[in-house]
């Protein structure tokens, strides 16, 4: 029998939001020496940090949650459809207590370096207060959009007021009742909030670099007799998300764009625009994505939707985007986003005309004017999929940084292991089934696939297991492949890498960050690879030995 190395945790799991919460639950049923290590003060994640006013699912909210436990889907009552960032974050609080699974979450705990000790196979962390920790495995649950950007900006500490990124919304609330306020950007952040602050500010300024699509959630209540049909059909709701690409209820159009006439397209697309949540992107035909024509006329389509919507035509031929089509790039579900420019105290700051130049003490500085400001809100995204792992010192076999190793774009295989990085999983990393689909049903398969992943290692007694190189070389390059029957490779969004305020990821070399094969087609292959001995990972451990027991929590 191996004599297994002493560590803190068999597993350590890195982040408490929707992934680490279910992951520690896994783990924990297993009896597994666990913890997750959370940087925030509490769990919750992305629910936990974008406060924003605004801030609510575009994803079904029964769609969203775990579909794991009999008990939650019975018990939580989702009051709206497309739910709220209060209402969400009570909900992971909700799972959180029922499960006791808060008494193994250690918080305000950094994790600032993870170090691979070949020698003993092991993972020392490293926290922000200063302990080190070790582990067999670590599992990071880091998020895939969970590092705001800054703009780089002259000036930018110079302003007197408050300002701050949309991740950080005080949590206490603010109040811009009567305000001059100015929020930089417009994706599917800012295009939530901008309804709502306009209500409140005095003046609403929206610094628009790019226009983006975006078409009406068409949000409502759900109630309890809703709420008790939508019960009776949970088993069929996570049924059609399992079949269909997105992980949605939205099923894609099965007839082809050009075998139907215009007429009935027009049909199709004014049935969707009416509908709640992603059919208008997800249930359109599949041609969207990838033809240009067939881009170009439902493009027009909602650019029409847009001129109807924004009373003055200037303002809203600046609303319509015309450097890519749309759902090329992550599609925002609005609520009366397009009517909030039709409001005398919402002004809309063109700076494809007259670019930002600086921050100043009293606001922002255009090339063409000053504007005076009580806050700036910077709605500026995200240094997405791989920014919360750079920001980890992570350094596997022979000291390689995963940093340097992702430098020109992610590699992995399956999007949850990398070669050169032992026992490090990633159920929702870059390049896996969540990064493109309705997150929490690609969270689900993830654990899942992780934990049987890890039961194997534990049941044949190795203590490693790594990604081959060649396998990793192989699924980097196919999911590098699917994107060049997309429209998506051309657009300048964070599905292509894109953030002109991280270096590097400026427009230029396209970085291949989501997986478009789709949930179905994704949980097939994770299927057969597993029931293929997990073919593409090496495992090692002293072959003379037995099977064994994980070490277990001593609870
Ligand atoms: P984003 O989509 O990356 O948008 C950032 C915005 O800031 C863009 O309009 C961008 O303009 C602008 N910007 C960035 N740097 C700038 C600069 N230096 N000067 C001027 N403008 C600048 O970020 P996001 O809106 O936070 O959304 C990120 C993702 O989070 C979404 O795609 C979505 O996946 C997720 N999200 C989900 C929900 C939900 O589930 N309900 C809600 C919000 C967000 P350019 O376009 O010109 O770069």
């Amino acid at each position: 029998m191996t004599q297994r190395h002493e560590t803190d945790y068999e597993v350590i799991v890195i982040g408490a939001g929707v992934a680490g919460i279910y992951q520690i639950k896994r783990l924990l049923d297993k009896g597994i020496r666990a913890t997750v290590l959370e940087a925030s003060d509490n769990l919750g994640g992305t629910w936990y940090n974008n406060r924003y006013p605004g801030a609510r699912f575009d994803s079904e909210s029964y769609t969203y949650g775990y579909s794991f436990s009999p008990e939650v889907l019975d018990e939580w009552h989702w009051k709206e459809r497309f739910s709220s960032q209060p209402e969400n974050l009570r909900y992971l609080n909700f799972v959180a207590d029922k499960f006791g699974l808060r008494d193994n979450m250690q918080f305000n705990c950094k994790v600032e370096a993870a170090y691979f000790e070949e020698n003993e196979n092991i993972w020392r962390l490293k926290t922000g207060d200063g302990r080190e920790l070790t582990c067999r495995f670590v599992i990071m649950a880091v998020g895939l959009l969970s590092q705001p950007t800054l703009p780089k900006l002259e000036g930018i500490n110079d302003f007197k007021g408050p300002s701050f990124h949309t991740y950080y919304w005080p949590h206490d609330g603010i109040d811009l009742k009567g305000k001059k306020v100015g929020i930089i950007g417009t994706g599917a952040t800012a295009i939530q909030i901008i309804p709502v602050v306009a209500e409140d500010a005095g003046d609403l300024f929206v610094f628009q670099r790019r226009p983006n699509w975006s078409a009406p959630l068409n949000n409502s209540e759900i109630s309890k007799e809703e709420m008790a049909d939508i019960r009776s059909r949970y088993d069929k709701i996570f049924d059609i998300c399992s079949k269909t690409p997105g992980g949605f209820v939205h099923r894609p159009d099965r007839r082809s764009f050009y075998d139907v006439t215009k007429e009935e397209r027009i049909a199709l697309w004014d049935r969707l625009y009416d509908e709640p949540g992603f059919g208008i992107w997800l249930s359109n035909f599949r041609e969207i994505f990838m033809d240009e024509a067939a881009n170009a006329e439902f493009s027009e389509y909602i650019a029409n939707r847009i001129r109807q919507r924004v009373k003055d035509q200037v303002v809203a031929n600046k609303l319509i985007p015309k450097d890519h089509g749309f759902g090329v790039q992550r599609v925002p579900l609005e609520t009366g986003y397009f009517e909030a420019y039709n409001r005398d105290n919402v002004h809309l700051v063109d700076l494809a005309e007259t670019p930002l130049e600086r921050v100043t003490e009293t606001g922002l500085r255009t090339t063409a004017q000053d504007y005076d400001l009580d806050v700036i809100v910077y709605s500026t995204g995200f240094d997405a999929m791989t920014g919360a792992y750079d920001h980890i010192d992570i350094r596997g076999v022979g000291g390689t940084k995963l940093k340097d190793k992702w430098e020109d774009g992610p590699e992995t295989f399956l999007g949850m292991l990398v070669h050169g990085f032992p026992n490090l999983l990633m159920p929702n990393g870059p390049q896996s089934g969540s990064a493109s689909t309705n997150y929490p049903r690609g969270i689900e398969s993830g654990v899942n696939w992780c934990m049987d992943l890890l039961e194997y290692i534990w049941s044949h007694g190795y203590q490693r297991a790594e990604a081959t190189a060649e396998a990793e070389a192989d699924w980097t390059h196919e999911v590098a492949e699917m994107y060049k029957i997309m429209l998506m490779r051309k657009a300048k969004s964070w599905f292509t890498g894109y953030n002109s305020n991280v270096k590097g990821h400026e427009a230029g070399r396209i970085r291949y960050f989501v997986y478009n094969g789709g949930t179905p087609k994704y949980n097939a292959r994770i299927s057969a690879i597993a029931g293929n001995d997990y073919e593409g990972i090496r495992f090692a451990g002293d072959p003379a030995s037995q099977p064994q027991e994980p070490e277990k929590s001593l609870a």
